[in-house]
């Protein structure tokens, strides 16, 4: 069974033959990693209402020897169960460190906050803050560029989960809410975790400019985030009108088609320094500057 690049299969039978397939992609998955078959895209998120790029997401991909590119949500939710997860991120947060280095050097004038997604079980490994620390050191970045996403869901999923959050915020490193939907009011579940930004669903944002429900739900995140002293990213902006109702509405920074779609590093890289040319230089002490 052929996986369509959007993750999606084919058909969905669980006939024998849909089983083997299944059982050879989870085996080809555990070896993805060693193979050096996954790589690692990125995405700007630009400061609003300056529209620049102020920090950066890893998103990864898999180069699958038949199959060609696949996107994170034909691999992620089977890492997840197989256990794959904990090599694949780890190779992300390495990855994405040594890239971010780069552009630090390249661009020393235009700090970068790097922003990484940490699934649910990489949250129940311990060996997650190690990881971490290790590689802020060995890639010399500052604790506090660097931004570890997690969904909602996962964010409050457990005493033990906000208690991991705890020790990851007590390293330095930031963290974001990924996904926030229509559910503004859980936000305030959120008291209890170190959390210092939140990143409004794109599915929210398209419809913010459509129809008047996720016109008052964006507003609403924005608002109450900045009364919970957070900063607020919204994702999925692929039109000026979404980034003038963002900007409108205070919102701190957006990311989306309208600005990049995810590319690999030396594509990013040729973005970055065709989008820095002419800015003034910042202080290196702005880190995470939305
Ligand atoms: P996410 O973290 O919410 O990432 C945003 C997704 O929206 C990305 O899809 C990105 O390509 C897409 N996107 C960005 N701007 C636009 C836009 O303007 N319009 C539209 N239609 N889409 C846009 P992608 O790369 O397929 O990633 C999907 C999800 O996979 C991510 O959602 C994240 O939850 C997960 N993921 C990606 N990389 C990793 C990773 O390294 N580790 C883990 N655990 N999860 C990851
Ligand atoms: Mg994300
Ligand atoms: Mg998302």
């Amino acid at each position: 069974m052929r996986r369509r690049t959007d993750g999606t299969l084919p058909t969905q039978g669980r006939q024998p033959a849909g089983q083997a397939a299944d059982a050879v992609f989870e085996r080809e998955l555990a070896a993805a990693v060693s193979r050096g078959e996954l790589v690692v895209h990125y995405q700007p998120v630009l400061s609003l209402p300056s529209r620049r790029c102020t920090a950066v997401e890893a998103l990864v991909r898999w180069v699958h020897p038949r199959h060609g590119l696949l996107l994170p949500d034909a691999f992620i939710p089977v890492a997840e169960r197989t256990g794959a997860i904990a090599a694949i991120g780890s190779f992300v947060l390495r990855r994405s460190c040594a890239d971010a280095a780069t552009w630090r050097d390249t661009h020393p004038g235009s700090p970068l906050a790097l922003h990484v997604n940490i699934s649910a079980l990489q949250l129940h490994d311990d060996r997650l803050g190690a990881d971490v620390s290790a590689c802020l050191a060995e890639f010399d970045v500052p604790p506090n560029q660097l931004v570890l996403e997690v969904t909602q869901a996962t964010a409050a999923s457990s005493p033990a989960t906000i208690g991991r959050l705890g020790e990851l915020a007590a390293l330095g490193v930031v963290i974001a809410i990924d996904d926030v939907g229509t559910d503004s009011s859980a936000l305030t579940t959120l008291a209890s975790v170190p959390v210092q930004i939140v990143k409004i669903d794109r599915s929210i944002v398209a419809g913010s400019t459509e129809n008047c429900l996720d016109r008052a739900v964006t507003a609403e995140v924005v608002t109450r985030a900045a009364a919970m002293g957070l900063r607020t990213i919204a994702a999925g902006v692929e039109r000026a009108d979404q980034q003038e109702y963002l900007e409108s509405i205070g919102a701190g920074a957006a990311q989306g088609y309208l600005y990049q779609r995810p590319a690999p590093a030396d594509e990013f890289g040729a973005w970055l320094d065709q989008h820095l040319s002419g800015l003034p230089t910042l202080v290196p002490d702005e880190a995470v500057i939305l």
